[in-house]
């Protein structure tokens, strides 16, 4: 007998047919005498017409009331869970982040999780009830309702196996695992056995869309097991380790990331003195936008060019902040930008014990005549900055290149 949790995510509790075979599947555990909390996520789509609901409204919705707002959409999901169950014959309560006191703090829109008070779900759990909780929410000091931020219900669920101790966390979701990389980029990408939290960690900050980035923060923080399954398919899923195997044959690469979400902004002709970089990166971070790659250019005659990325979104708001307020200051010669970038990272804690994989990533791509813009390594990744119109054929060549199809 074991404990979990599992998070079931929009997709698969899309419709009323869907809600009934999670309530099977939850079932099947159940009868084998498994303990368990389900989180859900709202039914697909429903966060996304909430919200344009509110931009029907208001400009900019109020952050506190787009909170309550949509955070219905959860609270609709873990009802119809809990019908669904005991139609099954299942013991089964359902309570929202607030009920269950999910306490986070007052960012609205992004708030993050500061404890849980597992009492109730214990109690409930050692009557024999399947607890049914709503992800993505929680709720503040105030007993304002919060939201975790898009995606929030995968940290819902992690954070409520850190917090209760479980054995696994399960992510139910509409793919069978971790891929090496998008499937629908590259029709060859295989699903992994495992990966390991670090890579998975990279993966998730530089565009996987699987796992919400902060539910795997979450996980390496609290050490939950973590696994990801398909909701629609039987399959072991992949598992997310915190141990490299020394037995297991580790592949050099074990995945490829990419995502269009960045901008590039470059200030032309700017002094190269000390102080510069943060002249012109003060400003930006003090406006609460992160910056993600920079480069700063060997300087010729006393000026240099300085180059960085922003989140797509940040982008206008970015440049007009570095013509208004930099630009004059320090007498650079012009703020240019672009939007249709991507960034595409190779990933693998392999990279530790094998030299050659940056330049073998920079061969691969001159080889199709792609131009590399920007680059960033750390230990156990490497991002290109390329041109978006070339992204997708990047990643499918560096998949070749690697042996990413073939199973070790
Ligand atoms: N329903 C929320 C969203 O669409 C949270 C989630 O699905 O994880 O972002
Ligand atoms: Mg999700």
């Amino acid at each position: 007998m074991a404990f979990y949790v599992q998070k079931y995510g929009g997709t698969s509790v899309g419709s009323t047919e869907r809600i009934k075979n999670v309530a099977k599947k939850v079932a099947k555990f159940y009868a084998q005498g498994h303990q368990l909390v389900v989180v859900v996520s709202a039914m697909s789509g429903e966060t996304n017409r909430l919200i344009a609901l509110a931009h029907d409204i208001q400009e900019n919705p109020d952050a506190r009331e787009l909170d309550v707002m949509v955070s219905t959409g959860e609270q609709v999901s873990i009802a119809l869970l809990a019908m669904a169950l005991m139609t099954l014959n299942v013991k089964a309560k359902s309570y929202t982040g607030s009920q269950v006191r999910i306490l986070t703090d007052s960012t609205h829109t992004k708030a993050r999780i500061l404890s849980i008070d597992e009492a109730r779900i214990r109690a409930d759990l050692d009557a024999g009830f399947v607890v049914v909780v709503a992800g993505f929410q929680g709720v503040d000091e105030k007993g304002s309702i919060t939201t975790l931020g898009r995606g929030g219900s995968d940290t819902t669920g992690v954070a409520l196996a850190a917090a209760l101790k479980a054995d696994e966390c399960q992510i139910y979701t509409d793919v069978d695992g971790i891929y090496t990389t998008d499937p629908r980029v590259v029709a060859e990408a295989r699903r992994l056995n495992t990966i390991t939290f670090e890579e998975m960690l990279e993966m998730a900050s530089l565009g996987s869309k699987v796992l919400q980035l902060r539910s795997v923060e979450f996980a390496g923080k609290y050490k939950v097991k973590l696994r990801v399954l398909s909701s629609f398919e039987e399959g072991q899923g992949t598992l997310i380790t915190f141990e490299e195997d020394e037995n297991m044959e580790q592949a050099v690469i074990s995945g490829i990331a990419f995502n269009r979400d960045e901008a590039k902004i470059t200030v032309l002709g700017v002094p190269d003195h000390p102080g510069i970089a943060y002249q012109i990166l003060g400003p930006v971070a003090d406006a609460n936008i992160d910056v993600d790659m920079i480069i700063q250019n060997v300087g010729h005659d006393g000026l240099t060019d300085f180059s960085f990325t922003v989140h797509r979104n940040e982008f206008k708001n970015t440049i007009n902040i570095l013509k208004e307020k930099i630009q004059p200051h320090i007498g650079a010669r012009d703020v240019l930008g672009g939007d249709r970038i991507a960034k595409v990272s190779v990933v693998g804690v392999g990279m530790r014990s094998h030299a050659g994989i940056a330049s073998k990533m920079f061969r691969v791509l001159a080889e199709e005549g792609i131009n590399i813009q920007m680059i960033a390594t750390s230990e156990i990744k490497i991002s290109v900055v390329v041109d978006e119109k070339y992204m997708e054929l990047a990643v499918r060549v560096l998949h070749k290149a690697f042996d990413l199809e073939q199973a070790l």
